[in-house]
């Protein structure tokens, strides 16, 4: 075979064999590139999966932390003892939880309903409870979360409801339904710290037993419709002619009872003269008569007239006794 076409057979099967050989090559590095993407696409899966599953343990985490915080809220509102304590509770939580600039409590008073035209620019959030409402809340805010701080302020709102019920059964409880005056259970209870108080501090304390004169005759000629407004309205002139800190109450029937905290025998026949003369002066309208009330007072004082509690209501009910002997519409105290 020449020489020139054995170079030639050679050279080809050499360009065969380079061609053949990157050939293989490429189609090993397209299977190499496809593996890699698979492996690269499948980390990527990973990785996402991952950054959701985080997403999902931050997003339990924020609503577990809403969950006890609100009940961290209930928890401490139920303690609140009055409508400020709440509020303040309320209002701590709101701010922990979101942005709000402002927020105010307007309970349906006068004199909140006056501050009505200053929330300019502030949201309304009406507080009730069964169908009732308590009052609003004023607040303002960038982006306030209203799903937030609805769930938030309901919890205020129950616990304003109860807030409101207690004191009125509290107040049911120690005020005479009839007189509006305290009634003598509070009274007594109240007798025995004051006395307590005067006996510790070596002060002096009164106490009045007013009796109405004649009642009986009052209800049995005008009936006891007028009998009962006989009551509210002496019970008026006691509240009118005391001071803030004496305790007024109705005793019983038509009798009543104050106590004079750090008054002395002659403060306390000036009180009770006040009070007697006011009675006498003061105009009950029944049945378009002009009634005559008039009322008897006895009055003890501790040290002088008695050392214990009981002691001291029965010197003031022995003086009432004398002052009604002596005639009635009158004031007498016990010894003098
Ligand atoms: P005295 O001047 O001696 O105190 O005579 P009096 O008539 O006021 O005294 P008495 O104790 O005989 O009468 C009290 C009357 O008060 C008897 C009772 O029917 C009446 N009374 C008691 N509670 C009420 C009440 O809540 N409303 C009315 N309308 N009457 C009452
Ligand atoms: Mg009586
Ligand atoms: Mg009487």
């Amino acid at each position: 075979m020449p020489i020139g076409v054995m170079f030639f057979l050679m050279a080809a099967f050499v360009v065969a064999v380079i061609y053949f050989t990157k050939a293989a090559v490429l189609q090993l590095e397209q299977q190499v590139d496809a593996d890699v993407f698979k492996v690269k696409e499948s980390y990527l899966g990973i990785i996402r999966q991952k950054d959701e599953q985080a997403a999902e343990k931050e997003r339990l985490q924020e609503a577990t932390r809403r969950i006890y915080n609100l009940y961290d809220l209930m928890r401490e509102l139920t303690k609140a003892a009055d409508v400020a304590e709440a509020f303040g509770i309320f209002k701590e939580h709101l701010h922990r939880e979101l942005v709000v600039e402002d927020c105010q409590l307007v309970e349906h008073s006068p004199k909140d309903l006056a501050k009505f035209p200053s929330f300019k620019d502030y949201r309304f959030f009406p507080l009730k409870a069964k169908k009732m409402v308590l009052g609003e809340l004023a607040y303002k805010g960038g982006q306030v979360d209203e799903e937030a701080f609805t769930i938030l302020a309901q919890q205020f709102a129950l616990a304003l409801r109860r807030i409101r019920l207690c004191k009125e059964l509290e107040d049911m409880a120690i005020t005479d339904g009839l007189t509006h005056l305290h009634t003598r259970r509070y009274l007594m209870e109240r007798f025995q710290e004051e006395f307590q108080r005067a006996r510790l501090k070596g002060l002096a304390l009164s106490m009045l037993m007013i009796d109405v004169d004649f009642f009986k005759r009052i209800n049995d000629q005008n009936g006891h419709l007028a009998g009962d407004l006989v009551l509210r309205e002496v019970g008026r002139f006691i509240t009118q002619h005391t001071r803030e800190i004496d305790i007024t109450g109705r005793y019983g029937g038509e009798e009543f009872c104050v106590i004079l905290p750090d008054t002395d025998k002659t403060g306390a026949l000036v009180a009770a003269e006040r009070i007697r003369a006011a009675v006498q002066a003061g105009r009950v309208l029944a049945n378009d008569a002009e009634l005559c009330v008039t009322v008897s007072i006895g009055v003890a004082t501790f040290a002088e007239d008695a050392q214990q509690m009981e002691e001291l209501l029965d010197k003031a009910d022995w003086a009432l006794y004398r002052a009604k002997k002596n005639g009635r519409n009158r004031v007498m105290g016990f010894k003098v």
